[in-house]
């Protein structure tokens, strides 16, 4: 199943002609996960044509305004549309008092049902929302005061079915192929039983996708990036800048690279970029030297992300 990162807007807290306040829209299966929601990101739906009505959860990671001034607008327009469907909202400590305190956007006072979760400030390594598909995790980060990353994976998928060795263990094509694809144990003609994990290869891993900003180089940011297909960081700052981004609580984008590095992720999006970037070339440099696949995060553009494209060709017995 593919999965599509949208960043939607990839500026650090001063927004330029090009480039909008935070706010990374996963998109699976027609439906939208927004990792915060900046100021103008309901206009960035709309760009990257994305139905805000399919908006089934958003998650805020601190209420730094560059973070969450956009929550109140969504809200609203989506209550204006009639919405019914419910929405989940996690928010980091403090976010459901600001929006109570916000006039309009009182969580209860929604004509669709809103699922407020709201962390506490003691979170460690925490689900957050979970379907029948995927889960999506948080952990602490290090800021400025609280801030929290997020993980989204979807759940792992029974390995690949062996389809010979199946018939070579005596087991007649047809129903029973797919009880043991379902991992259901199979009786043979002969009486013996044969059990899924004899036909299938190993469970195949799902799509992981990694939101970890605002923060510096931290456990968290790696935990959370750990093996993932794509991890999104704050690079605020070129090497340039180190000493301000450790006192401001955030990343260089070499720095991005060294999590993404040590993680093992796959691929790496450069985000959350000070205005004084407007030619982002020195960060992509920098970061390259740690982590050749480094980029600077595309708003608009559609990430595409496919398990079987990390699925070796082989199927295993
Ligand atoms: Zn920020
Ligand atoms: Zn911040």
């Amino acid at each position: 199943m593919v999965t599509n990162v949208i960043p939607l807007g990839t500026a650090s807290a001063l927004p330029t002609e090009d480039r909008h306040l935070s706010s990374v829209a996963i998109e699976r299966k027609g439906r939208v996960l927004l990792f915060d929601c900046g100021e103008g990101t309901q206009y960035r739906l709309l760009h990257a044509d994305l139905s805000r009505v399919r908006v089934d959860a958003i998650f805020i990671t601190h209420l730094h305004g560059d973070h969450c001034y956009g929550l109140p607008g969504l809200l609203s327009t989506l209550g204006l549309q009639q919405r019914r469907a419910p929405v989940t909202l996690v928010l980091p400590p403090g976010g459901r008092a600001m929006l109570t305190a916000t006039p309009g956007a009182d969580p209860e006072g929604f004509p669709f049902p809103l699922r407020v979760r709201e962390v506490g400030v003691d979170l460690s390594h925490t689900v957050v929302y979970e379907t029948e598909e995927a889960v999506v995790t948080a952990r602490p980060l290090a800021h400025r005061g609280f801030a929290m990353g997020f993980r989204f994976e979807e759940h792992e998928r029974p390995g690949r079915f062996d389809p010979e060795r199946a018939r070579a263990l005596g087991v007649p094509e047809g129903p029973a192929f797919g009880r043991l694809q379902e991992g259901t144990p199979v009786a043979t003609p002969d009486g013996t039983t044969v059990e899924p994990a004899q036909v299938l290869g190993p469970p195949r891993p799902g799509t992981a996708v990694a939101y970890v900003t605002d923060t510096r180089p931290c456990d968290g940011g790696r935990a959370l990036a750990a093996d993932a297909d794509l991890l999104y960081h704050d690079a605020t700052f070129a090497d340039d800048h180190q000493e301000r981004a450790r006192k401001t609580g955030h990343s260089t984008a070499r720095q991005a690279a060294t999590v993404a590095h040590d993680a093992g992720a796959a691929g790496l999006l450069l985000g959350h970029l000070s205005a004084r970037y407007s030619d982002p070339a020195p960060l992509v440099r920098e970061a390259r030297e740690v982590f050749p696949g480094a980029e600077v995060a595309k708003e608009l553009h559609r990430y595409k992300l496919d398990p079987r494209d990390k699925e070796p060709e082989s199927s295993a017995g």
